[in-house]
């Protein structure tokens, strides 16, 4: 491709010019609705009917929700907002914002800005495009937003347009979920029951509320934007469906932890300064394995917090990235060969004291809690590994699991050696040290601290615990964090439920002794998920079958996950998702499968037709001139045979390529009469796939053929080594 100079800093001069650099604890929050605000804004009432309505889950009334509103228009307008939106997170994926100007008209040629109590607490988006899975057809297309006041609106800048973003739950009239926040918010429902039953049983008193808290590691990419927009598989569907690894991959691993080239540093902190206006607490940036490739995390937060936020990070750093002019890359897997991103989602449980319940304690007592919760979080997953499978089941996380950097499609739990000799002890029955008379004592009031820096730093695991909470690795780049937090909140409290059930069948002892019996024969039991070991070697695979583990390779295999009896009834029963709204997600999720890959196809044939041909045909025919007039100068000499050689293997090449995307093209064709989205998906999963690898293999070859200067998109080192 025709070289053009690299975009380095003192070109572009993107650096926005800073006056001076403010102390972060200055701004931050400035930009959400916070408490502070909401203490200078509202009648002390009104703010105490509100917290009232967070804290304990209830509706507003009327009024309030006036006054509200009227506080958070004049905030708003203060800061210069002319709008505001319902914000919500469709099945998409992605989050959604429909603008309403506070002004109104009061008069001829006159407005005056309004914002309701009606208007903040619900909307009525005309929603008939988003994804429902045949929960609502068209043609009655009502859906209403929901205030979700647990989550802070806050103000979004885009260019010089200003608005009040009101996060809220996506709802059909009938009532149904549209969205990821409401399953999300319905989990957490039934954790809280769950687990303050537990904890209750176990004898705690003064917790009020057990909440989760997630921290999900952000991994990307970064790209100069010069070359992004040269390559319509980036711009259309985020990844590379062509392209030769670089000479240079990362296996010198110089880029892990590497300090940060000037460009991409600016970027960062225009990215966390522009998260801290929003009180998103970005802690720390690095390099990731990959070159270009990086990772951004923010400090934990309870869960439905965390979710929003971190649709508001990707935003964010797709946004800030163009005023860099870079591209921000959140593809599971936007180059071949090279690391993919994943989003490694930290989980843990905490009650309203501030106690993460997967602390191993200091107290005997503390420690029976966390034994509890630990391994009724190990159980949930044994039992449900399918479900957590299917939670993380895309097109796109597919090039990803299963390969050779990223956590296997088979769900495993890492405990590490410490935490496995004390379950394996517990199981034995051995008493290590009884300090005094309680049972308690087995083995259990020695229970070190199990630190950070004690677990070891096991990176294959896909489900792995880390001190004081678990890390789930298979989740996508670009996925919403919210289902798969979801489907953990709904799995664990069945545990609970279940554990609770058999240790109160036994209670009529002491309850310590009888949190041990019942605990000794569930390690018995669930022993088969855990595993400690290299997650990425083959004998693994071999070993998890014989475990019975599932693991399912594709999407459409991990997807049926969700319907089977089990996930339906274990849904319905916590009351996260009914049948009806299970299944429809079901088939969102495949047709969501079907048509990523539709768009590949498409893709991946304008690309060879219209751009890898043509610059080997134009290549062929200086070739063949040459050849020619070498010919007509030295008579039919051996000296030829190098560019005859060359000239045949990409005339061999173009046809391959040709026949293998006419073959692809005749397959989708085929798997369009399908009605059945599942066979579809099934089709093109097996059929289609495997053949756009094998004509990626051949485009990549010609890659290497043909003369660079007319190679019509930018390659894999320029993009990735080059910013
Ligand atoms: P790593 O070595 O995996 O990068 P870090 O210490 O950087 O680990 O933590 C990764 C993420 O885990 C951070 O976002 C952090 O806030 C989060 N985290 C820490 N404690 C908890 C917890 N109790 N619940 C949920 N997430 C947590
Ligand atoms: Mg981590």
């Amino acid at each position: 491709m025709k070289k053009t100079k690299p975009t380095i800093a003192a070109e572009r001069n993107y650096v926005v010019e800073k006056e001076k650099f403010v102390p972060v604890s200055q701004y931050y929050g400035e930009d959400t609705f916070n408490h502070k605000v909401m203490q200078e804004k509202l009648p002390k009432n009104s703010y105490k009917k509100l917290l009232e309505a967070i804290n304990e889950d209830k509706t507003l009334d009327a009024e309030t929700a006036n006054v509200v509103a009227e506080a958070m228009k004049q905030w708003a307008l203060e800061k210069g907002a002319t709008h505001f939106a319902h914000w919500f997170q469709p099945m998409t994926g992605i989050t959604a914002e429909k603008h309403d100007a506070f002004a109104d008209p009061s008069g001829i040629g006159e407005v005056v800005e309004r914002f309701s109590g009606k208007q903040l607490v619900q909307g009525e988006p005309d929603a008939s495009s988003f994804p429902s899975g045949g929960i609502r057809s068209t043609f009655e297309a009502r859906g209403y937003t929901a205030w979700d006041m647990s989550s802070p609106a806050f103000i979004r800048r885009t260019g010089i347009s200003t608005t009040l973003c009101i996060p809220t739950a996506f709802i059909s009239y009938t009532g149904e979920a549209l969205d990821k926040k409401t399953p999300l918010l319905r989990s957490n429902r039934a954790l809280n029951i769950s687990a303050l039953n537990m904890l209750k049983l176990l004898g705690s008193k003064n917790v009020k509320k057990v909440y989760t808290t997630l921290g999900p590691e952000q991994e990307y990419f970064l790209i100069d934007m010069d070359y992004f927009f040269k390559r319509q598989d980036l711009v259309l569907g985020g990844r590379t469906i062509v392209g030769a690894p670089p000479a240079k991959g990362q296996e010198l691993e110089d880029q892990y932890f590497g300090s940060i080239k000037e460009r991409m540093s600016s970027y960062m902190h225009d990215v966390e300064e522009e998260l801290f206006k929003l009180a998103i607490p970005a802690k720390t940036r690095h390099n990731e394995v990959a070159p270009s490739q990086f990772e951004i995390a923010p400090v934990f937060e309870e869960a439905n917090l965390a979710v929003d936020h971190n649709q508001l990070v990707m935003d964010t750093m797709k946004a800030v990235a163009k005023k860099h002019n870079l591209a921000c890359l959140l593809h599971e897997k936007p180059f071949a060969k090279i690391n993919g991103s994943g989003k490694h989602v930290n989980w843990s449980l905490s009650d309203n004291n501030g106690n993460n319940l997967l602390n191993p304690g200091k107290t005997p007592h503390d420690n029976i809690a966390f034994l509890v919760f630990l391994i009724a979080t190990v159980r949930a997953v044994y039992k449900n590994a399918d479900i957590l499978r299917a939670s993380v089941a895309t097109y796109a996380n597919d090039h990803r699991l299963g390969a050779n950097e990223a956590p296997p499609a088979i769900i495993s739990v890492f405990l590490g050696d410490q935490l496995t000799n004390i379950l394996t002890n517990i199981e034995k029955g051995i008493v290590t040290e009884a300090t005094n008379a309680e049972i308690i004592d087995l083995g259990i009031s020695s229970l070190p601290l199990v630190s950070k820096d004690n677990t070891d730093r096991n990176r294959t695991s896909p489900f792995a615990f880390t001190g004081n909470k678990f890390e789930f690795r298979a989740v996508g780049s670009s996925q919403s964090i919210s289902f798969p937090a979801a489907v953990l909140n709904t799995i664990v409290a069945e545990s609970l439920d279940y554990l609770a059930e058999k240790i109160k069948a036994k209670a009529a002892k002491n309850i310590n002794q009888a949190v041990f019996e019942v605990l000794k024969g569930e390690i018995k039991d669930i022993k088969p998920i855990l595993y400690n070991g290299d997650n990425y070697i083959k004998e693994w695979e071999l070993e998890a079958a014989k475990r019975r583990l599932p693991n399912d390779k594709t999407t459409p295999i991990a997807l049926k996950a969700l319907v089977t009896d089990k996930a339906l009834n274990l849904f319905e029963k916590y009351q996260v998702l009914s049948k009806v709204e299970l299944k429809s997600r079901y088939l969102i999720y495949i047709e969501k499968y079907i048509k990523d890959m539709e768009i590949e196809v498409k893709c991946l044939n304008n690309i060879c037709m219209s751009q890898v041909i043509p610059a080997a045909s134009a290549y062929q025919k200086i070739l063949a001139k040459s050849i020619n007039e070498a010919k007509k100068a030295l008579g039919n000499s051996a000296v030829l045979s190098a560019q005859r050689e060359i000239l045949k293997n990409i005339l061999v090449l173009i046809n391959k390529i040709y026949s293998t995307n006419k073959e692809i093209l005749s397959k989708v064709e085929s798997a369009s009469s399908i009605h059945d989205e599942a066979k579809k998906a099934d089709m093109l999963c097996n059929k289609v796939k495997t053949k756009m690898d094998e004509l990626r293999e051949y485009v990549d070859e010609l890659e290497g053929l043909v003369d660079d200067e007319l190679w019509p998109m930018p390659k894999f080192w320029e993009m990735l080594f080059i910013s």
